[in-house]
């Protein structure tokens, strides 16, 4: 018999992006599924209910959305209604912030719910089409360099007009993982003159292939799955005084650099804001970790002696449609490997994919 998957409607106030494109759905209902999803769920992502109907889904109320669904398939993750309404033994596929939910993942494990939880996809090759931090993190990247562009009182790009040759914007980006690489390219794209820094060497020449300039700190700080580690204290302070010269000849900041389960490394300080001309502007990507800058208030615009310090948070749902198709298409890949022709669930633990990313109910 067909799997029943349910796509329900994001029930977080902020988040407008949705689980599954009816792209995605047909692609689904196609290889054998029996797709449910709630009335609305995709309107926030300028996708209709007809789009899903025509698609071949069921649409269906809030009430009715968890009835009989084997795989619930969610963006953010679930509150506790949603878990009370949801099937024992069924799976949930979803960004879960492992971290912050555990009375939400205790819930889970009492009802035998087997839980995926998107962030912890190990970060293999094999699994880089199922990598929705990647995907997600790329279109952080991108927005982060349009709103700090909106943010800014200057041009990006160098313009040689009858009014005057105006210079372009010098941009430094802290931290070039995947979202800081995509606002590299972003900033670049728009004119300005743009420079790259991270703890980690090898991502030297990725900065420069997007034309950007890498700063140097003569320190190697990579670890295990490419990942930063953090720095030695006498190499913290090597990295201060090298990054405080670059934030001050910088008219635009946006900051990236995060080390996975633990609160963001400070890399400028107070100190370091006020030594940047007004009307520079700081776009701190980290500000749900923590913050890069000590000034940082998370979903706030902060203005300290005219230097503009802004922490948005949940970046890819300002973009929903394009956030969504590819958190999609990261969904269809893991569905695939999770089940066999829409007709069952085939979980293998020995797959490090699927043994690394259950939260929940994993090998028995
Ligand atoms: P992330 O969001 O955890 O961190 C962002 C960046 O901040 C990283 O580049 C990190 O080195 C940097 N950083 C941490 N501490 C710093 C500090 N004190 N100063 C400056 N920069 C600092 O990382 P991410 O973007 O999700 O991924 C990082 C890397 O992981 C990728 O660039 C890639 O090499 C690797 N990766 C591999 C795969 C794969 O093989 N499937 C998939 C995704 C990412």
């Amino acid at each position: 018999m067909s799997i029943r998957l349910a796509v329900p409607k994001e029930k977080t106030q902020t988040e407008r992006r949705v689980a599954l494109l009816p792209e995605t759905v047909a692609r689904l209902i196609k290889k054998g599924f029996q797709v449910a999803v709630e009335k609305g769920a995709g309107v926030e992502s300028h996708f209709s209910d007809e789009s899903y109907g025509e698609a071949g889904a069921t649409l269906v109320s809030a009430q009715e959305i968890f009835k009989g669904a084997q795989i619930v398939v969610k963006v953010q993750p679930p509150n506790l209604e949603e878990v009370q309404s949801m099937e024992a033994g069924s799976l949930l596929i979803s960004f879960m912030n492992p971290h912050q939910n555990q009375p939400i993942i205790k819930m889970l494990q009492e009802k035998k719910i087997i839980t995926f939880a998107m962030e912890m996809i190990p970060r293999v090759t094999r699994a880089q089409a199922m990598d929705a931090l990647s995907s997600q993190a790329t279109v952080a990247g991108y927005k982060a360099a349009l709103l700090a562009a909106g943010l800014s009182g200057r041009f990006f790009p160098m313009l040689t007009t009858a009014a005057g040759t105006i210079r372009p914007a010098k941009v430094l980006v802290m931290g070039a993982g995947v979202a800081g690489l995509q606002a590299i390219a972003t900033t670049r794209r728009l004119g300005a003159v743009v420079e790259g820094y991270d703890v980690r060497a090898a991502v030297k020449e990725q900065v420069e292939s997007l034309g950007a300039k890498f700063v140097e700190l003569a320190v190697n700080a990579e670890a295990k799955g490419g990942y930063a580690r953090e720095l030695t204290d006498e190499e913290k302070l090597r990295q201060k005084e090298l990054v405080a010269a670059h934030v001050s000849r910088a008219d635009v900041v946006i900051t990236t650099a995060q080390i996975p389960g633990r609160t963001a490394p400070q890399l400028i300080s107070k100190e370091m804001v006020e030594a940047m001309r007004p009307g520079s502007v700081i776009v701190d990507l980290a500000a749900e970790s923590g913050g890069n800058c000590a000034l940082t208030k998370a979903s706030e615009t902060v203005n300290h002696n005219g230097v503009i310090i802004f922490g948005p948070v949940n970046l890819p749902s300002q973009l929903p449609q394009h956030a969504s198709e590819m958190y999609s298409k990261n969904l269809l890949n893991l569905l695939m490997l999770l089940t066999k022709e829409g007709q069952s669930l085939e979980l293998d633990w020995n797959d490090e994919i699927i043994a690394g990313s259950a939260l929940t109910g994993g090998r028995a």
